[in-house]
């Protein structure tokens, strides 16, 4: 979820009230864990003096609202570095999740998502991904959220038994699987290495039905939160996918 528009800078402020009931209702119909999702502006990466200060400004509030809210997890992407290269944005990311954390008093954990791979964008790899996390000071307060679609468009297999197998291998090789806290199930549009980051109906993709039945049963990733981010259109809609979801997980 987004505790706010998720399109531009500016946000309330949280009432009390507000965080109250929010948090009754969670408990009430047991959506746990919440996973928030960082607004679309903010470029942790950002070479650019102002945006980037907004950028660690805005994590700082996403933080601190999810602490109000009592949501444990934060998703963010890695931001881009804009052509100045990857030196310079792990430079950046790597400043602004330790300001930002170290600014924060409270438990919640910050999930670094991995990316489709597209022109100068930042943690395609789970190497990349290493590197970053690496640095990073408060190691208690860090995971990763892996996303299928953006995973399979940077060039990690999904599509079959042996595919799957493979790619929670090197994810647990590089990054370690207890860092694995959540997964944003997507099918991809895109082509296997595309570097295309394009959401499609579960089953109905480049990854497809076979793939993602060995993933609901792989015992490193099936009792993870799955979080779907696709699509809504006249093929299907969030019933349909979670219909499909449940058809291939059983
Ligand atoms: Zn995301
Ligand atoms: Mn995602
Ligand atoms: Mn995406």
């Amino acid at each position: 979820m987004f505790t706010r528009n998720p399109r531009g800078w500016k946000f309330k402020k949280l009432d009390k009230g507000e965080a109250k009931e929010f948090k009754r209702k969670v408990e009430l119909f047991g959506f746990t864990p919440v996973v928030s999702h960082m607004p679309y502006l903010p470029n942790l990466s950002s070479p650019k003096k102002l945006i980037y200060s907004k950028s660690v400004k805005s994590l700082m509030a996403e933080l601190d609202r999810c602490a109000t809210l009592g949501i444990p997890y934060v998703v963010t992407h890695l931001g881009s570095h804009l052509g100045k290269g990857v030196d310079v944005g792990l430079e950046q990311i790597v400043t602004a999740v330790n300001q930002a954390l170290s600014k924060n008093e409270s438990d919640v954990m910050l999930l670094l998502e991995n990316t489709a791979g597209t022109k100068n964008s930042m943690g395609s790899s789970f190497e990349e991904m290493r590197r970053i996390l690496d640095r990073i000071e408060r190691k208690d307060r860090v995971g990763v959220c892996f996303d299928t679609a953006h995973g399979f468009a940077a060039g990690y297999d999904l599509r079959t038994a042996q595919g799957v197998n493979s790619t929670i291998e090197r994810f647990d090789s590089t990054l370690q699987l207890n860092l694995l806290k959540v997964i944003h199930l997507n099918d991809s549009k895109g082509d296997l290495g595309s570097g295309r980051d394009r959401h499609e109906h579960i089953g109905l993709g480049s990854i497809g039905e076979e793939g993602f039945r060995a993933l609901f049963h792989h015992d490193a990733v099936r009792d993870l939160p799955f979080i779907m981010e696709t699509p809504i259109d006249t093929r299907r809609d969030d019933v349909g996918n979670i219909r499909k979801v449940r058809e291939l997980s059983s």
